[in-house]
């Protein structure tokens, strides 16, 4: 590693961090030495953004910052885990100060809010790529997953739908509520939590709400695919996302159904709940103030069906983004 690398790593990461006491070692040795509880399960992920790909060229250093730690801990969430640490592999295209600053900013306000160290990475040279690996804790067997959804069960969605895509659709003139959601998502760390109690199975929405979904619908543990009815009417949106597809020059009717159905980036979870749980489960996540809305049932029958409140049959133009092939492209 070169002196310049060496730098980097020692004026803008190896900084004063929330103090851990599994953390044995941090950032400067070979590699980190950490302590996993001995009742818990250790969940790992890792996401890597690229720009031009996961975010436009334009975006802020501190919300690439923000962003690579969040799809990540958006991922332990929808695992029911606590997170706990991370790394990060930078590739940078030059050593530029301010960048680093801002890059570094937007990365360690989010650690912090959720108590997350950073204990280790590598840092490179070359087109601009972040990649984060994080780490959470889950009670030994509890863990949500993907698989565990049963014919009955109702679909529930946090938040709202929509909002990234959205901002990413209008480009600079997007609302800033709008432009918040692309550039900040939050974490829906606090739910998984409480999820853990209710839900047979979640997932975080990165590619859209119909791929995401029919990561659930794969099986249900005995083999067999489901399906799922949806409400396109019951989809929550944001009162900016709304407003903003109100204006008369945005004609496009459409993308009032189209975004919350397929486009990615929001990571609010989708999970489901049997009916019998619905109402405790509700009541426990507005307690930590998350809203969640009932948009659909788990089916025998496979595949998504898609219903207005009329109840009349909606055909989605496209199921999410995919990175190699297939319907979003781009
Ligand atoms: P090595 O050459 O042994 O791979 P490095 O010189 O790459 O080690 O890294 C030195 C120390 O700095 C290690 O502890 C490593 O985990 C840490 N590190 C390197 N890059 C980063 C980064 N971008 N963020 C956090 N820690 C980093
Ligand atoms: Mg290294």
């Amino acid at each position: 590693m070169s002196a310049s690398e060496f730098e980097i790593i020692r004026r803008f990461f190896k900084r004063q961090q929330p103090p851990r006491d599994d953390v044995i070692i941090g950032i400067g040795d070979d590699a980190a030495l950490l302590r996993v509880p001995a009742d818990s399960e250790l969940a790992v992920c890792m996401d890597t953004l690229v720009a031009g790909v996961h975010f436009p060229v334009s975006t802020p250093a501190a919300a690439i910052g923000h962003k690579a730690l969040a799809v990540n801990l958006s991922d332990l969430a929808a695992m029911g885990a606590t997170p706990a640490w991370a790394t990060l592999s930078l590739t940078l295209p030059e050593s530029d100060p301010v960048w680093l600053d801002n890059f570094s900013q937007g990365f360690f306000h989010l650690a912090e809010r959720h108590g997350v160290r950073l204990v280790g990475g590598d840092t490179t040279r070359g087109p601009l790529s972040v990649t984060v690996q994080a780490h959470g804790f889950v009670p030994a067997g509890c863990a949500l997953r993907r698989q565990g959804a049963q014919p009955g069960d109702r679909i529930y969605t946090t938040g709202t739908l929509g909002d990234a895509g959205l901002a990413l659709q209008l480009g600079d003139p997007a609302d800033q509520a709008l432009r918040r959601r692309l550039d900040f998502p939050e974490p829906r760390v606090d739910a998984g939590l409480v999820l853990r109690d209710y839900a047979t199975a979640a997932i975080d929405i990165s590619d859209g709400l119909l791929a995401d979904l029919g990561h659930l619908l794969e099986t249900d543990g005995a083999g067999m695919a489901m399906g799922a009815s949806i409400n396109i009417d019951a989809l929550p949106r944001s009162a900016a996302f709304t407003k903003t597809l109100q204006q008369p020059d945005l004609a496009h009717r459409d993308l009032f159904y189209a975004l919350p159905l397929s486009a990615g980036d929001d990571y609010e979870l989708c999970f489901t709940v049997p009916p019998y749980a619905c109402e405790e489960m509700v009541a426990a996540l507005s307690n930590k103030a998350v809203a969640c809305t009932a948009i659909g049932i788990i089916e025998r029958q496979p595949g998504i069906r898609c219903r207005k409140a009329n109840g009349k049959v909606y055909h989605p133009a496209t199921d999410g983004y995919q990175h190699f092939g297939g319907a979003g492209g781009g």
